[in-house]
């Protein structure tokens, strides 16, 4: 059956890799967008001709819409533009590839449109979980995940008999660049290194979470709420070759993994196209060619940001939200070499202590405090 997908940031690293899978499908595309990068957001209109694109700066936005004046393609701009693709009729599904907290606003208007979605953004649901989850259930509508972890835990639940079956969520990490480094040895890290993965090549926001750990963490809080797990309930394991993607743990403590190469356009194409399995542009794995599977406890200690994160969704309410906006400027601050790798993880936790509020909240306040802990990180580089 062809879908009609709609991808926001498909001039990213998720969003590339979505549109080889769309290509592999063959199913159509409805809207694209990216932040400023038109050279490839051109390309891709004139090959998958979408009823209509944006970009959120506005200048290239002009520019564009100069450039692509000879399609059939509507070029919006900036954030408006952006939520217009996420509400456009002719898409089935809707894929939020975009970084950052940019991404939560196109969510919620694809929910408010009915849209199921395929969800690459995770910090949507770790700033917005409740408002999201709670749209999403009110609508009706289905948000299937792309992050390779929660991919892997959906898929481990296909054939659960009930949500209560389910003991554990066991998320398994790559440790990143720093596996085995004690705090002394982080103090200097460059860019350069930090942006080293061992395992995936990612967008630079995500390469350096996976650099200080605080991806998982944000990925605890993402699967709290995609799957209703107590923070509690969510454990991290540290796996260096990225072969396990993560695991479910039943009630008569049997578990069950899901397993492949690390190669992101498995879980995109089984969001696209669940419940069907077809055939995918990714090699076969050989377990015999790797020969072992390794597994350790992660360092909580020396990568804080697991605990921040923990301790965020366990107090609740806007704590998660001041985590990851004050983890998005530091992860920004030190790409600019502004401030120190030892120093994204404290401001992150710095800036949750003092903005942080229990409770529920609109999406009004999770942009308040958003302002805020910005703010609140720019005011405390040391
Ligand atoms: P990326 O930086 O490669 O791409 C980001 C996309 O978002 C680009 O198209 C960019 O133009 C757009 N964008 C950036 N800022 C924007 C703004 N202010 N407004 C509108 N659009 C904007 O990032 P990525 O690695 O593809 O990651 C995208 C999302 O997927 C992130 O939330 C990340 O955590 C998640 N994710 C990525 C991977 C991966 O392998 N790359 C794996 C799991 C989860
Ligand atoms: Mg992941």
């Amino acid at each position: 059956m062809s879908k009609a997908v709609s991808i926001l940031g498909s001039t990213g690293s998720i969003g590339t890799q979505a549109l080889d899978v769309i290509r592999q499908c063959g199913y159509k595309v409805s809207a694209l967008t990216a932040n400023s990068d038109i050279a490839t957001l051109e390309k891709q209109i004139r090959e998958f001709k979408p009823a209509v694109a944006a970009v959120a700066d506005e200048r290239a936005a002009a520019e564009l819409k100069v450039r692509a004046a000879d399609t059939f393609t509507e070029i919006l701009s900036g954030e408006e533009g952006i939520c217009r693709c996420a509400a456009e009729p002719t898409a089935d599904i809707v894929l939020n590839s975009i970084v950052g907290i940019a991404g939560l606003k196109p969510t919620v208007t694809a929910i408010e449109c009915g849209k199921d979605i395929a969800l690459a953004n995770k910090e949507t649901l770790v700033a917005g979980g409740s408002l999201v989850t709670e749209a999403a259930k009110k609508k009706g509508i289905k948000i299937y995940p792309v992050d390779s972890e929660h991919s892997a835990i959906f898929q481990c639940l296909q054939g659960a008999p009930s949500e209560k079956s389910v003991k554990k969520l066991i998320l398994t990490a790559s440790g990143g660049p720093f596996f085995g480094k004690k705090s002394e040895e982080l103090e200097n890290i460059t860019v350069e290194q930090a942006l080293a993965h061992p395992n995936w090549s990612m967008g630079a926001k995500i390469t350096i979470d996976s650099a200080t750990m605080i991806n998982k963490g944000l990925e605890l809080i993402e699967a709290v709420w995609l799957f209703n797990m107590k923070p509690d309930d969510v454990d991290i394991l540290v796996h260096r070759e990225s072969i396990v993607h993560s695991m479910v743990e039943y009630n008569d403590n049997s578990i069950i993994a899901q397993l492949g190469l690390p190669d992101m356009r498995i879980p995109i194409q089984y969001a696209l196209t669940y419940p069907q399995r077809i055939p995918s542009p990714v090699a076969e794995l050989s377990l015999a060619d790797i020969g072992s599977l390794t597994f350790a406890r992660a360092d909580e200690e020396t990568f804080g940001g697991i605990k921040i994160c923990r301790d965020a969704i366990n107090l609740g309410g806007l704590y998660p939200a001041a985590v990851n906006s004050a983890n998005e400027e530091a992860n920004l601050l030190f790409r600019e070499g502004k401030i120190g790798f030892l120093d994204i993880s404290r401001l992150a936790g710095e800036a949750s202590e003092a903005l942080g509020r229990a409770g529920g909240y609109t999406l009004e306040d999770v942009f308040e405090i958003d302002a805020l802990a910005r703010e609140f990180v720019r005011n405390h580089i040391s």
